[in-house]
């Protein structure tokens, strides 16, 4: 089930659309499409074997169709696996619409989204992904009950979220340093939005030596004077002295150029797809020695937030859960070392290891 085709890029061009699906085997995609509101979007539903698929809704203005495809399908996956290993009754999905956040939305248009995610009838629930409000879900949530993360609710998953990067990371300086204390050690977040910023807060209330970088001048300045943290340019964060760096801003940042300066023992960050390419990076940042915390794993506090809305549960709930990533984390890292196989592949086969056998489980009629 979880085997990935190996598919020519002749027949990807032919056939862009269901030769995607079939590589990593997703179940559906719902192309939306409405000329009065303007909405162009696609629904990716990865994988519904443990339970209806969760991810969020990012707003994007894409250059092209094919790179809202290949991101909505990558992204929906990931979150099959996020789920999985976090153990929640989810299965994965994402929506793409593409457009520019800061100049096409509307009412209408959201109200139109939730139409398309009601026709679904809750095989695929929504939340907020980049470029995307509450008061946006807001607008879903009147065609549709499949949303969560409503203002009111659940609220903003990203304490949550960066609580359990901060575990994540304590676990790992346990493994390299032999304590979990943070104390004194050197950590570079790169990105102080919204998890950035309270990763940053538990970070200098243990007393590690905070270094920070964005894009944004107002936010870093802002940052900097409330936390006491150092500022960092923009591509010296890669260089500088530090024992963790913590990818808080874009994917893909563990790359052969950035693999070449960092000097540090621990990657540990909430942003998704941090290895530019699994395979090749995955494998290097063990040849360099360095433990790289895997990114679905360890940022699932956010999906933990959203699970705890779908089911009821409380937010202590979310927390106590989200501490769970401490002990996966050692696990993963100790099980990495005995079986000299990369993190990413440990974390991978074991969200695809519980997907298969709950698949096995055949409820009693
Ligand atoms: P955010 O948009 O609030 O913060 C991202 C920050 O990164 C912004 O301040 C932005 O200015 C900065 N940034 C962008 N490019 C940068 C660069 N090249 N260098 C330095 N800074 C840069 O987003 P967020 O909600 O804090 O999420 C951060 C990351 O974590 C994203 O990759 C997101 O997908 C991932 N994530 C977030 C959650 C959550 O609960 N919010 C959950 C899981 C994963």
């Amino acid at each position: 089930m979880f085997e990935v085709k190996n598919i020519k890029d002749t027949a990807l061009v032919d056939n862009p659309v269901i030769e995607r699906m079939s590589q990593y085997n997703h179940e559906q995609l719902l192309f939306c499409n409405d000329n009065a509101t303007g909405l162009k979007a696609i629904i990716a539903v990865h994988n519904t074997t443990l339970g209806p698929a969760l991810g969020g809704t990012r707003m994007w203005a894409y250059n092209n169709e094919l790179e809202a495809l290949n991101d909505v399908l990558r992204l929906s996956r990931g979150m099959t696996y996020k789920n999985s290993i976090s153990g929640l009754n989810l299965g994965g999905g994402k929506a793409v619409i593409i457009g520019d956040s800061r100049k096409d939305k509307s009412e209408a248009l959201f109200r139109r989204f939730g139409k398309f995610v009601n026709s679904l009838g809750g095989k695929y629930i929504t939340a907020e992904d980049v470029g995307i409000s509450p008061q946006d879900m807001t607008w879903v949530n009147m065609e549709t009950d499949h949303v969560v993360g409503l203002p009111g609710k659940s609220g903003d998953p990203s304490p949550v979220t960066a609580y359990g990067v901060y575990m994540g990371m304590k676990a790992a300086a346990k493994v390299r340093f032999g304590s979990d204390s943070l104390s004194g050690k050197k950590v570079a977040v790169q990105g102080v939005g919204h998890v950035g910023e309270y990763l940053v807060a538990h970070l200098t209330k243990e007393g590690a030596e905070v270094f920070i970088s964005d894009i944004h001048e107002d936010t870093l300045k802002a940052v900097a004077q409330k936390y006491g943290a150092k500022v960092v340019d923009l591509d010296e964060i890669y260089e500088i002295d530090m024992d963790i760096y913590a990818p808080c801003a874009l994917g893909a940042t563990v790359n052969d150029d950035t693999l070449s300066k960092l000097k540090c023992s621990i990657i540990a960050g909430a942003a998704n797809n941090q290895l530019r390419d699994e395979a090749v990076h995955g494998l290097a940042v063990k040849d360099r020695d360095i433990l790289y915390v895997p990114d679905f794993m360890l940022n699932a506090g956010g999906v933990i937030n959203c699970y705890a809305e779908v089911k009821g549960l409380s937010a202590d709930w979310a927390m106590t859960k989200a501490e769970e990533i401490y002990n996966r984390t050692i696990d993963i890292l100790y099980r990495s070392s005995e079986e000299g196989i990369p993190t990413y592949k440990i974390a991978n086969a074991m969200a695809e290891e519980r997907i298969q056998s709950m698949g096995q489980v055949k409820l009693p009629l």
